[in-house]
């Protein structure tokens, strides 16, 4: 992977957004609400007169995939699965179909730990309003939460789930995704230097004005720090942290990441920090990492050939994959 850790450039620095929309003559700038985070694209064309193109090619495919994907769309093809694929199997598309099989693919992988059934307990939280699932309830629904039971037929290329009360959810790669196909459009454009963020999914090609693109990784317990700040290149960055969606009550912090196998958030980790070369597997990765907690998720990721972590566990401590970690 080419990833240049400038030695000693692991800081702390304070943290700033740019929220801006504008189009010099080379670099446009654009930042947007999508798949309920904020969306950043930064990219240089040699002809000014085609960003604005590009760049609504590119605003476009974020809402594509959101309407594609969204749980809280009814009219996403996601919904429909989550309607009808416990009676019957669903005919999909040939999109949603492969992202499905790539999500099974790292349920295998992680042992589980990445599973897009969580939701089938996940969409009783409520972050923004401290609803949580009884303990019943989680008991009795637990049994759903197997991505076994999500049946996938290639022949038909439909989706069907074994279990009655199954839900599945992509909030755990479909950023990710979307990242990735926004890079292809903008490489299918020509454009060559480029930046694309989906909330905490990002990937870069090329460079930013011939130097490194800087990459910051939020600290979790303070929104206006960053942790890192890292100088990359040709890079996806994925982080899952448990600051995003949460809630506290009775002085546990219940968030958005659910061990699979508790249906309750996992709490072994406050943030993970993958980088990979696509931002699918960043994505699917920093979730999963998360999940399997601090020694289970870095023997994962010294296992993956150019996959590196980073990670902060619950004392605030952090801990980095082996390539990352012979650097320092
Ligand atoms: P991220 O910020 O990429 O870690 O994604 C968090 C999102 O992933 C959550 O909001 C859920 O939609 C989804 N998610 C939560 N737990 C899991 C899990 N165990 N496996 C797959 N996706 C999950
Ligand atoms: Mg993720």
């Amino acid at each position: 992977m080419n990833l240049f850790f400038l030695k000693a450039k692991l800081v702390f620095i304070t943290f700033s957004v740019c929220i801006s929309f504008d189009v010099d003559c080379k670099w446009t700038k654009h930042s947007f609400e999508v798949m309920g985070t904020q969306s950043n694209i930064e990219f240089e064309v040699l002809d000014a007169k085609m960003a604005p193109n590009t760049l609504q090619r590119v605003i476009d495919e974020m809402h594509r995939i959101d309407a594609l994907m969204s749980p809280f769309k009814s009219t996403s093809e996601l919904s429909k699965i989550n309607r009808l694929a416990s009676t019957h199997p669903v005919h999909i598309s040939n999109e949603l179909y492969d992202l499905l099989v790539k999500s099974a693919e790292f349920s295998k992988l992680t042992q589980g730990a990445f599973d897009i059934s969580f939701s089938s307990v996940g969409y009783l939280y409520n972050y923004r309003t401290s609803v949580r699932p009884t303990e019943k309830q989680i008991e009795n629904l637990k049994r759903n939460i197997n991505y076994r039971s999500v049946q996938l037929n290639k022949d038909n290329q439909t989706v069907k789930f074994v279990q009655p009360l199954v839900k599945i959810d992509l909030g755990g790669i479909a950023k990710g995704y979307a990242v990735d196909q926004c890079i292809q459009i903008l490489k299918d454009s020509g454009v060559v230097n480029a930046y694309v963020s989906a909330g905490g999914d990002s990937r870069i090609i090329g460079k930013k004005d011939d130097r490194l693109w800087y990459i910051g990784i939020k600290h979790p317990r303070d929104k206006n720090k960053l942790l890192v700040n890292l100088p990359l290149e040709e890079v996806s960055i994925s982080t899952s942290g448990d600051y995003e969606r949460f809630f506290v009550k009775d002085g546990v912090r219940y968030h958005h990441i659910i061990d699979p196998k508790t249906g309750d958030s996992a709490r072994e980790l406050q943030s993970v920090t993958i980088l990979a070369p696509s931002s699918t597997t960043a994505d699917a990765l920093s979730t999963s990492v998360f999940v399997l907690g601090l020694d289970k998720g870095l023997k994962l990721i010294n296992g993956l050939s150019d996959i590196s972590a980073i990670l902060v566990d619950s004392q605030g401590r952090l801990h980095y994959s082996d390539d990352i970690a012979r650097l320092k």
